[in-house]
């Protein structure tokens, strides 16, 4: 073993011990280390051996337990990967999956499934993964997917959930990132004869929504990525020609994006615009069976309509259909927390995301956990952590957070800008603690002058993020105006329309569709819900260092993280914590069959029947607490020993 597997073994513990383990290790390819249940994976930014299905179990026991658990005792888990940008969590939401793969049953049916669940993986990273500057194969949406599996525990299928994806990337790229991956991918591997039925040139030059100043990425090989991603979508189920209509659209945005538009003076005085160059236009038309005029038109007028509310639900058949109970893995891998030069809404967006994610394991790593110590009447000194749950509602109130002034300001009539906005949080959020801009009364920030113009600033927990206002209104209101909608869904092109079907004019729904922070901070809110009602496992991932490059562990960098993640506090609340607990009852029930005493009944108090219980299966006392209610248990491998004697 090379230095401590477990940090809750660590002696001295302090920053320094801690990041000295972290690194020793690293330097011996040893890149998890251990908080009791909790992983820190360190990123090696090169494939290790390790990866192979069969080692998985013997590097991550944590796995290994969350499967077993909801195996044998029918707890549903989730796996919460969190981490900075690059940090490695899309690779270990990977690995968890080829982990399960694995360990499960072997049949005709499961191998199957399993199949599928892999290689949904190149599929939603060609339509949803980009290089930016931090990572060259960033997510730039949230996954959520729920593995679902029998009461023998091999898999039946997943379901996965999306979690807004960073549209504006399409349009415009920062300088040195690129465009989704899927772009690049067909331009570069699909046969000549596909362009050519496609309208499309190989030449990523021809292209304006196609950066060129990184348009190849080292160690990126985009033909062969668009083979792996072809045979990926066909083992998913796709059809073959379901997959011509996927890569038609695709070959209408890159026709879309060449489109220009020119000014043209109308009688009126006013400018009306005009498409300048009609050749892409005309290819685009053919490629979704559009009628040229009509999508023309639709691009060069608005019809404003006036409001009317008009609401109707249906009740949708899978919401009225009950459903069986399957035991469920969560796999949870989102967006880092990302700070550019440049941050507008998205990155205000995902960093919102993030924060949550920590508050989870604020609440039930840290706080959860010491309450409960402490109303079990377990001894206990409290340990003191930064609680970001200030900074979730600067963000998520919803009378005077940033989220809810957005809205207001969104669907105020007279003119709404940009900097309406900003006016508007200056004299709401001007105080707040963790809110700076240049108008602050926060006495912290008084003389801070150095923030620029349209600007506001908040103090993340992993960070102080400088944001942008420019584009907010218009990101958060996300119109598409019915003209466009109604155009499209006039295509020919049958999965066009289904992508419209607020374009259909029999269905017309004049009520105002809600806003994307609205959206998002609704189905973020769902998302934790239902991960508090599982069993949380966490991999914590950290980057070693900001050039994407193996063999470099940058102290600062990871003593940063390793702050802002927490992991002290967990390392102390954990030494000080049992893994385990449960009611004595149902303690006693499921064991008692392990002694003499206890077996077929024990007459008393069910604590005490715990208590002759544990000493006749002489498991050592330091093992065991007796709270009030539950009996506390240090080691899950306890618990397991405890499983294979039940069951032998
Ligand atoms: P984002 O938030 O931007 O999506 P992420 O945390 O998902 O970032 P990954 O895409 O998982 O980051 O990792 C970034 C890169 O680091 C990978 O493309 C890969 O090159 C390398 N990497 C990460 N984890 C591993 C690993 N376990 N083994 C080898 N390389 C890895
Ligand atoms: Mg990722």
């Amino acid at each position: 073993m090379i230095g401590v597997g477990d940090m809750v073994l660590l002696e001295p513990l302090n920053e320094d011990s801690f990041i000295e383990n972290l690194r020793k290790r690293f330097d011996h390819n040893e890149i998890y280390t251990y908080i009791g249940s909790v992983v820190i994976s360190m990123n090696p930014y090169r494939s290790l051996p390790i990866f192979t299905p069969e080692k998985v179990e013997e590097y991550l026991p944590g796995l290994d337990e969350a499967y077993r658990s909801l195996r044998d005792q029918d707890k549903d888990q989730c796996i919460l990967i969190t981490g900075e940008s690059g940090a490695g969590k899309t690779e270990a939401s990977k690995l968890v999956m080829s982990y399960v793969a694995a360990v499960c049953g072997k049949g005709q049916e499961v191998n199957k499934v399993k199949e599928q669940l892999l290689q949904s993986n190149p599929v939603l990273e060609a339509f949803g993964n980009a290089k930016t500057v931090r990572n060259d194969n960033s997510s730039r949406f949230g996954k959520y997917m729920d593995i679902e599996f029998d009461f023998k525990g091999d898999p039946l299928g997943g379901v996965i959930s999306n979690y807004l994806l960073e549209k504006s990337r399409v349009c415009k790229q920062p300088r040195g990132e690129r465009n989704f991956h899927i772009f690049y991918q067909l331009l570069s591997g699909a046969s000549g004869d596909t362009l050519t039925k496609l309208k499309l040139d190989r030449d990523f030059s021809k292209y304006n929504y196609l950066s060129l100043d990184s348009a190849t990425v080292n160690g990126l090989d985009d033909a062969a990525s668009f083979r792996t991603v072809r045979n990926a979508m066909q083992i998913v189920g796709f059809m073959e020609d379901e997959v011509q209509l996927v890569l038609e659209l695709v070959a209408a945005v890159l026709k879309l994006g060449n489109i220009e538009f020119k000014p043209e003076s109308r009688v009126n005085g006013f400018d009306e615009s005009r498409v300048k160059d009609k050749n892409d236009l005309k290819e685009m038309c053919e490629l979704l069976g559009i009628e040229q005029s009509v999508l023309e038109r639709a691009f060069s007028y608005r019809t404003v309509e006036a409001k009317m509310e008009k609401v109707s639900t249906t009740l949708n058949v899978a919401q009225a259909q009950a459903k069986t109970r399957h035991k469920v893995m969560g796999v949870l891998d989102i967006y880092g927390f990302e700070i550019f030069e440049d941050n507008s809404f998205e990155q205000f967006i995902i960093n919102y995301c993030n924060e949550k994610l920590q508050q989870i394991f604020i609440e039930l790593t840290l706080r959860e956990e010491q309450e409960e110590y402490v109303r079990e009447g377990i001894e206990w000194t409290n340990i003191e952590y930064f609680n970001n749950a200030v900074i979730c509602d600067l963000i998520e109130n919803n009378q005077n957070g940033i989220l809810a002034m957005l809205d207001e300001e969104c669907l105020r009539p007279g003119t709404v800008t940009d900097d309406t906005f900003l006016d508007k949080l200056n004299t709401i959020c001007a105080e707040h603690q963790h809110f700076e801009s240049r108008l602050s009364k926060n006495s912290k920030f008084l003389t801070d002058h150095s923030l620029p113009h349209s600007c506001f600033r908040i103090q993340h927990y992993a960070g102080k993020v400088l944001y942008r206002v420019e584009g907010f209104v218009d990101k958060n209101n996300d119109l598409l105006y019915r003209d466009l909608s109604q155009a499209m869904y006039k295509a020919t092109h049958s999965l066009m329309r289904q992508l419209f079907p607020e374009g259909n004019p029999a269905k017309v729904n004049l009520k105002r569709p809600p806003t994307a922070g609205f959206q998002f901070k609704a189905s973020v809110g769902g998302l934790m819900k239902n991960l508090q009602t599982k069993n949380p496992n966490y991999i914590r991932c950290i980057k070693p260092n900001d050039k994407k490059a193996a063999h470099i562990f940058t102290d600062s960098l990871v003593c940063h993280q390793v702050r802002y993640l927490g992991l002290m506090e967990n390392v102390r609340v954990r030494r000080a914590g049992y893994a385990f607990r449960q009611p004595y009852e149902p303690c006693l029930e499921r064991y008692k069959m392990l002694c003499k005493q206890t077996w077929p009944h024990w007459r008393g108090p069910a604590r005490d029947g715990v208590e002759v219980l544990l000493t006749d299966c002489s498991v050592p006392a330091e093992e065991f607490a007796y709270g009030r209610s539950k009996i506390f248990i240090r080691n899950p491998r306890t618990l397991f020993t405890l499983e294979e004697r039940r069951r032998a």
